[in-house]
């Protein structure tokens, strides 16, 4: 299986990058923020609950996010693999994913990660949050509540892949098809 961790800062652009992946190499996108806005709009129980915390840009806690996320990836029958984006967003998921796969006898073979800087993520957000209707996208408190959350809990998980040379930084500027082919060069040189 090819299981890719698409990670990046809120804006960097995981879901349009996400999109062209899964055409190419027949993946399956699991997108945890996307399983979280279903469950918000079908208000049920997680959504109720994911919503407190992604209006105040904060992160929906550990164990529920690990749990639904588990019981998504169990719902395809023998995938080619998976893209995973906007999981895992902390060292405690990303420990619970390792240990999730190698009971799936898989494991994730790559994070790509996106790297945009700060004043540029905060204009993208704000310009989709024209389109977006996300909340999150359109309070600027918001934007760098979310931003500050990705630096101190979400970054440290470059370390985790790191440590088992699977890290892969990928220049997050530029037009959306030069950095759709960095992705592509890095994942047929990578694996
Ligand atoms: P973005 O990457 O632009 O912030 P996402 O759709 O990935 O957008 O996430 C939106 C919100 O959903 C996050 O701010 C957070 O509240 C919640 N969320 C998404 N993924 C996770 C996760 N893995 N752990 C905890 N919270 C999450």
């Amino acid at each position: 299986m090819l299981n890719i961790v698409l990670f990046g800062p809120p804006g960097a652009g995981k879901g349009t990058q996400s999109e062209r992946l899964i055409e190419k190499y027949g993946l399956v996108h699991l997108s945890t923020g996307d399983v979280f806005r279903a469950n918000i709009k079908d208000e049920t129980e997680l959504g109720n609950l994911a919503k407190s915390y992604m209006d105040a840009g904060q992160l929906v806690p550990d164990e529920v996010t690990i749990n639904m996320l588990r019981s998504e990836v169990v719902k395809h029958d023998a995938p080619k693999g998976f893209i995973f984006d906007g999981f895992p967003r902390t060292n405690a998921q990303a420990q619970a994913l390792d240990e999730f796969l190698a009971g799936l006898q898989t494991e994730i073979s790559l994070m790509l990660a996106l790297e945009v800087e700060e004043n540029e993520l905060k204009t993208r957000l704000l310009k989709r949050a024209e389109f977006s209707g996300r909340p999150d996208d359109a309070d600027p408190a918001v934007i760098e509540k979310r931003i500050a959350v990705y630096n101190n809990e979400t970054a440290p998980v470059k370390a985790f892949y790191q440590a088992q040379h699977k890290f892969v930084a990928i220049d997050g500027i530029g037009s959306i098809d030069e950095i759709t082919q960095r992705l592509f060069s890095a994942i047929d040189t990578n694996n």
